[in-house]
């Protein structure tokens, strides 16, 4: 079996690293903030690294699941590429940017490593469940040899096309994500004020065209209720929105939405702070139209 380093333990990189543990891998750890790693090698199968040198030094697959493609860019100093192993393979889970993943598949590959861009989407209970979507850019037989390791937390494992296309394609998905989001609550907002509940609002529109994720799932279960449990930080959702609108703008794609939706996150991360849910942008729009969703 593939021995496999994981940097990045944050909400979503906690749960698809137990899941590479219980697979049965070989697994390092290693995490910014120490205690996340050391916390996660006493529960689950592991070694805890104290650097991501010392992480990757045996690995023949390495996942980062970080915020940014820079930040996976930034751990990536003359120690860590000296000790990856030649032959070794990145496969990088992080929601990132297509142009920063490509320069990052460069260095890499100068030092005889693969690259594979590998977002994930279905969340921190996709994670647990091991059902996450994957989206992959990069050459075939990389994405084979790291199939194994991607089974161990995804169910639906999609081949996208070259270096970036995997980031593309989860940038996009987000701006779809945060569309329906900052749509139905102002749907929603209106309805309530007509005197139609949310409740009623969402039972019809579920069962009709306007109906979505948002709809189906992140309203009934976390607005409704008040619930917003935290599970995916809007300042994330602002992150992957920007790349999407900088992608339609780098490829000359009229798409005044993408642009608009964009503008919306970081208004509400601004507005909000680090630590809100993406689905707290509600309370933006719960603000604006003076009226609860409940
Ligand atoms: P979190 O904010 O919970 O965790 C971020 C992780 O990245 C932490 O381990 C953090 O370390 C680490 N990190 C951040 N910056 C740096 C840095 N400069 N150097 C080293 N480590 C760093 O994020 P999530 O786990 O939620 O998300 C991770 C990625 O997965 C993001 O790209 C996100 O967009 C994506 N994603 C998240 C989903 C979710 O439901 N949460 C769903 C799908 C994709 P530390 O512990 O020290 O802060």
């Amino acid at each position: 079996m593939s021995s496999v380093a994981f940097l990045g333990l944050g909400a979503i990189g906690r749960p698809m690293a137990r899941r590479i543990a219980a697979a049965g891998f070989p697994l390092t750890v290693w995490n910014r903030t120490r205690a996340r790693a050391t916390e996660f090698a006493q529960e689950h199968a592991s070694k805890a690294a104290t650097s991501a040198a010392d992480a990757v030094r045996d690995a023949d697959i390495v996942v980062t699941c970080l915020s940014t493609s820079q930040d996976v860019f930034g751990i990536l100093d003359e120690d860590v590429l000296r000790s990856l192993r030649r032959g070794a393979l990145l496969l990088d889970c992080t929601s990132g940017d297509p142009a920063t993943s490509k320069v990052i598949a460069e260095i890499l590959r100068q030092e005889s490593v693969a690259f594979v861009d590998a977002p994930v989407s279905g969340g921190v209970k996709g994670a647990e469940e091991g059902t996450l979507t994957v989206m992959c850019g990069g050459d075939t037989a990389d994405i084979d040899r790291a199939r194994p390791v991607i089974q161990a937390f995804g169910k639906k494992i999609i081949h996208c096309g070259p270096t970036g296309a995997g980031d593309a394609v989860k940038a996009m998905n987000q701006a779809l994500l945060a569309l329906t989001i900052w749509g139905t609550g102002e749907a929603l907002a209106a309805l309530a004020k007509v005197g139609v509940s949310p409740a009623v609002a969402l039972d019809v529109i579920n069962a009709s065209s306007g109906r979505s994720n948002a709809s189906m799932n992140l309203f009934p279960e976390r607005v409704l209720t008040r619930a917003f449990p935290r599970t995916f930080r809007l300042a994330l959702m602002d992150k992957d929105v920007r790349i999407a609108a900088q992608i339609a703008r780098d490829e000359k794609v009229p798409a005044p939405l993408t642009q608009l939706a964009a503008d919306l996150c970081t208004l509400a991360h601004a507005e909000l702070g680090e630590d809100a849910d993406h689905v707290e942008a509600v309370k933006v729009i719960e603000r604006w139209a003076r009226q609860e969703i409940t």
